[in-house]
């Protein structure tokens, strides 16, 4: 996540052309280092919070126009968001013989009609990557904090996904409905005292069917809004949910989907939220095309 990325030198890097306001926002710079006091003064206790100085330092780091020469026309560089190597995410399927994915976005929520994100796809063969680009563009001033992207790196697990109970035929549904009254049954019967936070209501929806965090592939969740089509603008296809980006890897509501190396430190500051990336209203999916590959994706929020 964030960088470095495997960039060819002589390659451009992508730029966002679109007109909108550039200059005002958050400095880059300024965002990492608000993160970097919050995440130190947490570690140091986390009940009183950041210093005085520390405090004095955030009070500076206030969005503004920190670019006032930006014209609304000229083109800043994207961000770089995430680099997926195929051989490390198997569930990444892209054009046959590509092996690197590489995602990134301008920081300005402000594209298009519903005024969201403008994400580039760029697929590559690493091999074909002999001078790196060592020094990573980035814009001068973000639109909002919560864009960019801290580094770190993945783990991925693969795991096996099952489609949004809305999708799902009536009768399964009602299948679903049945079993959770079981469960729930049970588990009153049962008498057992369970503590606080501890999960014993399983729900389709939150611990079986479709987990939290980034994904490549799987199901969308429709849980904000009832399901909508993706179609393919060129071909009409049904388009699928290549790469899923989200605000948290697991959700305090539902703790099923942690992963075993992190639930003796669930409480912890960050650590549901490695990425520090919110889009949209948490979620946002690139769809890509089932039937070519090379037909331009589309962005879909929750
Ligand atoms: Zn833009
Ligand atoms: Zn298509």
């Amino acid at each position: 996540m964030a960088g470095p990325f495997l960039w060819p030198a002589d390659e451009p890097w992508p730029m966002c052309r679109a007109v909108h306001e550039k200059g005002r926002g958050h400095r880059p710079a300024d965002v990492r280092l608000e993160r970097r006091i919050l995440d130190e003064a947490w570690r140091r206790d986390p009940q009183r919070g950041p210093s005085e100085e520390e405090r004095g330092i955030l009070a500076g780091l206030q969005p503004g126009l920190h670019a006032p020469d930006l014209r609304d026309s000229d083109p800043i560089p994207l961000l770089a968001a995430a680099q997926l190597y195929v051989c490390d995410v198997p569930d990444l399927i892209g054009p046959e013989g590509y092996d690197l994915l590489q995602v990134l976005w301008c920081p300005f929520e402000v594209h298009g009609p519903r005024r969201t994100m403008d994400v580039v796809v760029k697929w590559r063969r690493s091999q074909d990557v002999t001078d790196v680009l060592t020094d990573i563009p980035e814009p001068a001033v973000v639109g909002r904090a919560e864009c960019v992207p801290s580094p770190c790196v993945l783990h991925p697990e693969q795991i096996i996904e099952h489609e949004y109970v809305g999708l799902l035929g009536d009768a399964l549904q009602e299948m679903i409905d049945a079993w959770e009254e079981e469960l729930l049954d049970a588990a009153e019967e049962s008498g057992k005292e369970y503590a606080e936070g501890e999960e014993y209501e399983l729900t389709y929806q939150h611990d079986l069917s479709i987990p939290p965090g980034w994904k490549a592939g799987g199901f969308a969740s429709w849980h904000l809004t009832d399901p909508a089509p993706v179609d393919c603008s060129s071909c009409g296809t049904a388009m699928r949910p290549m790469l899923t980006v989200a605000d948290r890897e697991w959700d305090l509501g539902s703790l099923s989907w942690v992963p075993i190396e992190d639930r003796q430190a669930i409480g912890t500051r960050g650590n549901s939220t490695p990425t520090d990336v919110y889009l949209g209203r948490g979620l946002m999916r690139i769809f890509t095309c089932p039937t070519d590959l090379t037909h331009p994706h589309r962005l879909s929020f929750q």
